[in-house]
């Protein structure tokens, strides 16, 4: 039950003959789609840490003998910029790996590396909310890829992790070879993603509970940066969870072929 957007156009090529182009508008009109929603979407972002903004700096205005409001309001004002400033890096980030194809910058990256990268970002608020950050596995992998990328990533699933997640629970991140694969699985003891939303929480903005997600700093955006970061390094991201159990993320990431590995030890050696 699909529909089928055609063009079609008749080019006479003589008093008995004629031409007809038939062509299939279905994908570029679904293209043109996505881009409006994500300009929409993009729009209605904006202006909502904007639009607080502009009301909180009238509250200022007309607050200015009390200070302990101009204080309280001002307050309000770093939250509101510290989220503008987030979306709009967001923004700047997915767009680099949107576009970074093929990949620019690559280099043998040690996994040990990346995971502790990833866990240093969150060391603090995992702190705050007395979760464990517990990561486990096979040591001494390398894969090919762009190391700020790949921090980035596996940073974005290991900040979900424990922002769903309530406090004195356990984020476990464990390293794994399959074959000729690297896996990085991210565990948590979280709220967990309800079946119906599984599909989708990779999309460009989608929240499974946009209020939660805002109050934690969230943009929606951190998932399909995973998306394309990993998709680029010509990996794959797999989500299972259960809600009110846990979540787990698990990245697929083609190693470093041994004999490349020498080479490359080599290399860094001399
Ligand atoms: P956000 O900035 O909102 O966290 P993401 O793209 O990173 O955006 O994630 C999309 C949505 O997926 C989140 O809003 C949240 O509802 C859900 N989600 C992501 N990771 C987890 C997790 N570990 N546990 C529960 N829900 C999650």
């Amino acid at each position: 039950g699909q529909e089928l957007e055609v063009s079609a156009r008749v080019a006479p090529l003589g008093s008995r003959l004629v031409l007809l182009l038939v062509e299939d508008r279905t994908e570029a009109r679904r293209v043109d789609a996505v881009r409006r929603d994500f300009v929409a979407n993009v729009s209605h972002e904006l202006k909502t840490p904007v639009g607080a903004l502009s009301l909180l700096a009238e509250a200022v205005l007309d607050a200015s003998d009390d200070p302990e409001a101009v204080r309280r309001f001002s307050g309000r004002m770093q939250v509101e910029s510290a989220r503008l400033t987030n979306l709009v890096q967001e923004l700047i980030d997915l767009s680099r790996v949107q576009n970074d194809h093929p990949l620019q910058d690559i280099a043998p990256v040690p996994v040990d590396e990346l995971v502790a990268e990833a866990v240093d970002r969150c060391r603090q608020v995992a702190q705050n909310k007395q979760i464990t950050l517990a990561v486990g596995g096979d040591p001494g992998l390398v894969i090919p890829g762009d190391h700020n990328q790949l921090v980035m990533a596996l940073g974005n699933l290991v900040e979900n992790a424990v922002n769903y997640s309530p406090e004195r629970t356990r984020v476990d991140i464990d390293v794994r070879v399959t074959g000729r694969k690297a896996v990085i699985a991210v565990s948590d003891q979280g709220i967990g993603i309800p079946h119906r939303d599984l599909d989708r929480i990779f999309e460009r903005f989608y929240r499974v509970d946009p209020a939660r997600s805002r109050a934690t700093g969230g943009t929606g955006l951190g998932l399909s940066i995973v998306k394309h970061i990993v998709a680029g390094h010509g990996g794959e991201v797999t989500v299972r969870s259960l809600e009110g159990v846990g979540t787990t993320f698990t990245l697929v990431l083609p190693l470093l072929p041994a004999d490349e590995r020498g080479h490359h030890a080599l290399d860094a050696a001399s």
